[in-house]
């Protein structure tokens, strides 16, 4: 007993048995119903979307002995030659191999004679995409003005490469890919009719895989079938698929930014025999799968996505955990590295500097929530009128450590203060040096607070650089073994109203203004640096 393969078993028969295609067989219908069949007719679309299934149900139609009709009888002579590939009239001609112009020649002859059994002749040919271009050009009088017994039906799955003299002499119908919601209640019936036991998961799995393709579900469906196969699992078994499961998992180790779960994850995939080209693709999908879940609400998303309802529930709390650029930033990043790593001889191993790379990027702050903060900031801070002339003594402070004491703590006096300094000279000369200009030193808070004096200039610019501000905390903690908040004040002469001054003044003044403060607040930051430009934009 032969086998009929399920793709060929279940091959619609008539327009309404075709799915997913309703712009094209409700056309088609409408046409037959009003007798305005267009003679030639051009279908492109993804493969295994019905072309040729709908090309044979209109060869039918026309042809039925009953007809024409939108609904072809299926039952009578003509209608059971058509379907089963037999009829002298209905030619189904294969564009790779039947490419060159002698074979169009030949065609042109015989479309001068009348049909044999038929009321038409009718000429599909598949992959038309194929023939030469002097076939084409052959073809080009005949399309224009063909013999009123005679239909051309050309399937292609690269309309692009029809050129364009052909394509505008023929009706085009373009086929859509089908979206695994659609696949998968086509499979599910038909594993209900054919009683195979496939569980709900392995389905949605099966119609994920063929991407859009009737075709290749059903062929998938075959070989799951053939080896018996009822759970998920031993679906991704058969097929050679990482479960859904696995490409969670790496999605939380990369987003967690834990390389070794990460790598551990890909070390197995690539031990069961699994393809990593096929994995990152996978894992490419997932990402994209968790953005549109991030950016939808479930309701709307689910149709939208590869994922049942229930793993899309199960994603959600995942989803919410991670800001929409995080995810956006680790899909980007993905694709990116898809096609290094389809080329790539290593694919493991460029598999895993990817996520490697991917584990280290920082969970980001989207430029929605910043601008969010900077609105927030704006409306909270008023800007003070200050007097910018007038010079009085500002702080500057050099932020403790934060590192809990656990060593002997050395007392901060002033004689251990010198002490200090002479070791600083040793360690630090320029900073020494600095120090030794400092006019007093107020020791404070039991010497958890060290004020030091010094007279505006250069001197006191140069303590408050970060560079130096920085060595002065480190060789505090180190000398003093604890945290100690060294404050420089300045000493300002009322008298120097020079322009070096001035500069001074109106940096400390932005230093301490409320609106760079509150900054400093929302965004945790630290000033770095704070360079003062004249209203010309050069720097003062
Ligand atoms: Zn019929």
């Amino acid at each position: 007993m032969s086998y009929l393969v399920l793709a060929r078993k279940w091959r619609p028969q008539t327009f309404e048995e075709v799915i997913g295609q309703l712009h094209v067989t409700r056309t088609l219908q409408n046409s037959l119903r009003n007798s305005c069949v267009a003679h030639a007719l051009l279908f492109s679309g993804p493969r295994g979307t019905g072309k040729t299934s709908v090309a044979r149900i209109l060869a039918k139609a026309l042809n039925c002995e009953y007809g024409p009709a939108p609904h072809p009888c299926n039952k009578c002579g003509i209608c059971r030659e058509i379907t089963a590939g037999s009829s002298i009239d209905v030619q189904e001609i294969d564009g790779a191999s039947n490419r060159g112009i002698d074979e169009i020649r030949q065609l042109r002859e015989n479309i001068q004679f009348l049909p044999t059994r038929c009321r038409y002749r009718i000429y599909i040919i598949d992959e038309v995409h194929m023939l030469t271009k002097e076939a084409f050009n052959a073809l080009l009088k005949t399309l224009e003005e063909p013999p009123s017994h005679v239909y051309f039906i050309f399937a292609t799955t690269e309309s692009e490469k029809i050129p364009a003299t052909i394509n505008s002499r023929c009706q085009h119908y373009e086929f859509r890919r089908l979206c695994t919601a659609e696949l998968a209640d086509h499979l599910s019936s038909i594993v209900r009719t054919e009683g195979m036991g496939l569980q709900q998961d392995a389905i949605l799995l099966l119609a994920r895989e063929a991407e859009g393709s009737v075709r290749d579900s059903l062929s998938l469906l075959d070989q799951v079938a053939a080896y018996g196969a009822t759970s998920l699992k031993e679906a991704c078994e058969v097929l050679g698929i990482v479960e859904t499961q696995v490409l969670k998992e790496l999605a939380i180790a990369i987003l967690e930014s834990d390389i070794s779960k990460a790598l551990k994850l890909i070390d197995d995939v690539y031990s069961f025999g699994g393809n990593i080209q096929k994995f990152i693709t996978d894992l490419v999908f997932f990402f994209r799968n968790l953005v549109v879940l991030k950016n939808l609400e479930l309701d709307s998303a689910v149709t939208l996505l590869d994922f049942s309802r229930e793993d899309a529930k199960e994603f959600s709390p995942l989803v919410s955990k991670y800001s929409a650029h995080s995810l956006f930033q680790v899909l980007d990043a993905l694709i990116k590295g898809q096609e290094a790593i389809c080329r790539s001889t290593t694919p493991k191993l460029s598999l895993e500097m990817l996520v490697i790379r991917l584990c280290s990027i920082k969970e980001v702050v989207g430029i929605d929530d910043l601008l969010g903060k900077v609105d927030k900031l704006l409306s909270s801070v008023k800007i003070q009128e200050k007097n910018l002339s007038e010079g009085y003594a500002k702080e500057i402070k050099v932020a403790p450590a934060v590192n809990p004491v656990s060593v002997t703590q050395k007392k901060c006096s002033p004689g251990a203060w010198t002490d200090f300094v002479d070791s600083v000279k040793e360690q630090h000369p320029v900073l020494g040096s600095l120090l030794t200009c400092c006019k007093a030193i107020e020791i404070k808070n039991n010497g958890d607070l060290i004020q030091l004096k010094c007279r505006s200039g250069i001197q006191h610019d140069m303590l408050c650089e970060v560079d130096h501000q920085q060595s002065l905390r480190e060789l505090t903690k180190k000398f003093f073994k604890r945290a100690t908040d060294v404050v420089i004040e300045e000493i300002r002469d009322n008298v120097d109203t020079g322009a070096a001054g001035k500069t001074f003044s109106l940096r400390d003044e932005l230093i301490q203004s409320p609106l760079v403060k509150e900054a400093v607040k929302v965004f945790h930051a630290q000033i770095s640096d704070v360079r003062i430009f004249s209203n010309r934009g050069q720097e003062v």
